[in-house]
């Protein structure tokens, strides 16, 4: 028998129109890429929305067709979220920080028939837009008095003119809730990038599971500063959650130095903020050097990476900020687990609730996860067992844009679908997930795994150290060893002997480095993640000693 409730779809309209309604007064507070603030509301947000989706609707945007962008967080990129959303069609959002050859690829690759971008990136555009054919205009974000002229780029549109021919009175369609809504590729450190295509009905589910108490547990009282960009995988879903619960939302633009984003906390008041950990470092070294504290900043989300457990316990014990560790991927749009602490744990020692939240955390109800050996085994959830970790959920892709390397599910005895993540991780009895690493970095000595994320963990807790990184090198008995690299603080002293022996105690002997290395910096990828291929690269004649 079905039910007999009403068939309403799940649209990202739908939530801007939510906030334009109910929250029409809050504010959208952007710095742009011109250094000055810019604020407006929800209603504006919605209604200039609007008017861009009825511009691009005349220019022959049609649904499914991808709208891309090149762009920071701010209002605008706000607004091309919901008018490309909304209207039907789809908006594809790319990472400057790759390389312009690999833009074009995505661009092509994608079939994107607009690009609008912020003019910090117009080098980027004026590099690939001969090498993009489909591309029928490049839209300058930009004031019309700012925009700018540039030879090697035909149809170079701006904005605000484009925007002025779309009328007021557009409403948005109600189309399926299955349709595309979002896409965004994958930061493809091997192989071309694959693309995730996201649903309204995805984007809807995640933003409502993104909100909840134990997960981002953002709220109208919320005045919220995603730092985490808006060209990878949506913010963390932020421009969505933001309206559905009301909260104000601060654009920090291209300004993400420590200085910067330290006095948009607190001239708007930021009472939660979202990235990943290199971004935190910056801050926490600004608010240290300049001995200020945070007047309204109360919680961040901090993932993308392993946060070290030093940032957790410095955010806490120096500044009050409360830290939610969160995993996720561009696969899963992105929120798989957070770490908060449940009722069972308020008892227990300080030091046994910290090494809770040094986890990856608790998986948000929609996403269900196992971990399995080679053989697609389940293996127990003890907090010890290390295993491959598979997700399911309405948030998690089924497949890549264009079937790019074909079914990437596993199949369980009852047929259901689960997505592995390339990452090795352990569960404990209470559900809680860590991650020990991606399954290509993870080290394999003897037979053993050694997990470079802990290494790395605790090897940024010395006082010297301002990052690290663990590699797995060649050992002619042991098969691979791990090698510490080490960025240094400015003027800090530190030897390898004293380094190693850092670790005594604090791991089991075989886990303990075999040698340092000293650099000037670590390779980051686009979206701010160690790049292990090109440190391997980089240490590729490297012999250990002895070895
Ligand atoms: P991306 O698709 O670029 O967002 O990258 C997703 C990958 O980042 C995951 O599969 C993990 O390997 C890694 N990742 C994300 N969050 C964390 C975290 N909190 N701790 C460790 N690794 C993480």
């Amino acid at each position: 028998m079905q039910g007999l409730m009403m068939d309403m779809p799940l649209l990202v309209s739908g939530i801007l129109q939510h906030a334009a309604r109910h929250y029409g007064d809050t504010e959208i507070v952007s710095r742009r890429v011109e250094g000055d603030l810019h604020r407006y509301t929800y209603a504006d947000c919605e209604r200039r929305s609007r008017q861009l989706a009825d511009a691009l609707s005349r220019d022959g945007v049609s649904i499914g067709d991808r709208v891309a962008t090149l762009a920071w967080n701010g209002y605008r990129h706000m607004e091309l979220y919901y008018a490309v959303g909304g209207m039907g069609a789809v908006i594809h959002t790319i990472n400057p920080r790759l390389h312009p050859e690999q833009i074009a690829w995505i661009v092509n690759h994608a079939g994107d028939v607009h690009l609008a971008f912020d003019l910090t990136f117009l080098p980027i555009v004026e590099a690939i837009a001969a090498h993009c054919p489909n591309v029928k205009s490049w839209i300058a974000m930009a004031d019309e008095d700012r925009q700018p002229a540039s030879a090697r780029v035909v149809n170079l549109v701006n904005y605000e003119t484009l925007l002025a021919r779309g009328s007021t009175d557009y409403r948005w369609p109600e189309i399926d809730e299955r349709s595309a809504a979002g896409l965004c590729y994958t930061s493809g450190t091997t192989g071309n990038p694959k693309g995730a295509m996201y649903t309204h009905r995805s984007t809807v589910l995640h933003a409502y599971a993104a909100a909840l108490p134990d997960a981002m547990g953002a709220s109208s009282r919320d005045c919220i500063l995603p730092v985490v960009p808006m060209f990878h995988v949506n913010a963390w879903g932020l421009p969505y959650t933001c309206p559905l619960v009301g909260a104000k939302i601060v654009f920090p633009g291209a300004q993400l130095d420590g200085k910067s984003l330290y006095e948009l906390f607190e001239s708007e008041g930021v009472t939660y903020s979202a990235g990943v950990p290199t971004v935190w470092l910056g801050l926490l070294q600004h608010v240290r050097q300049a001995g200020v504290k945070f007047s309204s900043f109360k919680r961040t989300v901090i993932g993308g990476s392993a946060c070290p457990p030093a940032m957790i316990r410095a955010f806490r014990d120096e500044f009050g900020v409360e830290v939610i560790h969160a995993w996720g991927m561009t696969e899963m749009s992105p929120l798989g687990t957070l770490c908060r602490l449940q009722n069972r744990h308020l008892r227990q020692s300080e030091a046994a609730q910290q090494k809770i939240l040094e986890k990856q955390g608790h998986v948000i109800f929609g996403v269900d996860m196992k971990i399995v050996d080679d053989e697609y085994r389940e293996l127990p959830w003890d907090g010890k067992t290390f295993g491959n970790l598979l997700v399911r959920g309405p948030w998690v892709i089924r497949e890549y844009f264009r079937g790019e390397g074909g079914d990437p599910l596993k199949y369980d005895a009852d047929g259901r679908g689960w997505f592995p993540t390339g990452d090795v991780a352990t569960i404990d009895a209470d559900g809680y997930m860590q991650i020990t690493d991606r399954s290509k970095d993870v080290i394999k000595s003897g037979g053993e795994w050694i997990s470079t994320i802990d290494l790395e963990n605790l090897a940024i807790g010395h006082p010297a150290v301002a990052n690290a990184a663990v590699i797995g090198v060649p050992h002619p008995k042991w098969d691979e060893r791990p090698l510490l690299v080490i960025v240094k603080k400015p003027g800090a002293e530190v030897t390898r002997d004293e380094l190693i022996a850092f670790y005594e105690g604090k791991v089991a002997r075989w886990w303990m480095p075999d040698d340092v290395q000293f650099v000037e910096s670590i390779p980051l990828g686009a979206t701010g993640k160690i790049l292990k291929t090109k440190l391997r690269e980089q240490f590729h004649d490297y012999r250990l000693p002895g070895a």
